[in-house]
């Protein structure tokens, strides 16, 4: 299948119509073990300090595993992924716009599909088809979460690193199937995992690396990675339209808000990591955040892939142990 990079979760119903891969380029980026020599190599070629290095590192991921073709988010994610586009067109990658309508209308959705449906030859009785195969995972990804959560059987890490991948099914949905049967059979013989503090980590992926095994470490349970649930389309829906309207991340804070907060009843969590980027816009939302939600909140911030830094650690440590000694735990 030819595979088409993805700068972040689209409708990849319509990837596997069309006949392509879907290949999300920062996974990619984040499990190359030359992940930081991307980020370095990017800024050799001159991008600047001061953006994102999860911009830096998907392009150079790209070009490094010589991605032919990528569907870039124009709007709903990164003003940043416009320049991109440019500078991949100079490098010779064919580039397809795909953009979230702001004001989330069912008609502008219909529209947008529409566009990518035709920039990539797939028709919509096919991508229709395509739903329904790949909504047989995201339910069983479904069963992983609720095996974090409700069981205390799934690690933070793994909840995070299992759902996040469904931006693309690692490009293959029959082996990612079976790599998600093979791990809840496995995952349902394990003791409960039994913290005293349940915290939930909203915001963007981190590129921080061993933020959720430290927390672990130190005595709390991650039950809720908000945004790689999110990209499992949990709230699911009769067409692709209505399924990505109801993906709260791109548009407007309020919907996603409300979902965070029915989350943290559902989950029974007792307080939230904010994860932001180093130079990215979305760091504003967490005034927004701190401002609309009541629980105690640590935003943490991570610029490069390595491994999370002492400060972040004490920090952590402390935040957990105060939460702890609020329930009259033991940490
Ligand atoms: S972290 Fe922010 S700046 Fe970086 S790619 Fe994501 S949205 Fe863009």
């Amino acid at each position: 299948m030819n595979k088409i990079g993805i700068t972040t979760t689209i409708p990849a119903e319509i990837v596997f119509a069309a006949g392509g891969a879907p290949v999300d380029l920062n996974n990619v980026f984040i499990t190359d073990i030359k992940r930081s020599e991307y980020v370095e190599q990017a800024e050799v070629e001159g991008f600047p300090r001061t953006i994102c290095g999860w911009i830096k590192g998907m392009y150079s991921a790209c070009l490094d595993h010589k991605i032919p073709k990528v569907i870039a988010v124009t709007g709903g994610d990164c003003s940043n992924t416009h320049v991109l586009m440019e500078i991949y067109r100079m490098r010779g990658v064919e580039t397809i716009p795909f953009n979230y309508p702001y004001g989330r209308s069912r008609e502008s959705m219909e529209s947008e599909l529409t566009l990518l449906r035709d920039s990539l030859g797939a028709s919509e009785e096919t991508s229709e088809q395509w739903r329904v195969r790949l909504n047989r995972i995201r339910r069983k990804l479904d069963i992983v979460d609720r095996m974090t959560w409700q069981d205390g059987k799934v690690s933070g890490f793994e909840n995070h690193f299992l759902l996040v991948s469904s931006s693309d099914f690692d490009g293959n949905p029959d082996s990612f199937e079976e790599k998600i049967d093979r791990f809840i059979g496995e995952a349902q013989r394990r003791p409960e995992i039994d913290a005293p503090v349940r915290l939930g980590m909203i915001g963007i992926p981190p590129i921080m690396e061993g933020l959720h095994q430290f927390m672990e470490e130190s005595g709390a349970y991650c039950v809720y990675n908000e945004v790689a649930r999110q990209f499992t389309m949990p709230f699911g829906g009769e067409s692709l339209a209505e399924q990505y309207l109801a993906y709260t991340y791109p548009y407007q804070i309020g919907p996603r808000i409300d979902d965070i907060r029915a989350e943290i009843e559902r989950r029974n969590i007792d307080g939230i990591v904010h994860y932001v980027q180093s130079f990215c816009h979305r760091q504003m939302e967490d005034l927004i955040f701190r401002e609309k939600m009541d629980i105690p909140i640590l935003t943490i911030e991570g610029d490069a892939p390595r491994a999370i830094d002492a400060r972040t650690k004490i920090r952590l440590e402390s935040f957990i142990r105060m939460i702890a000694q609020r329930k009259g735990a033991a940490v």
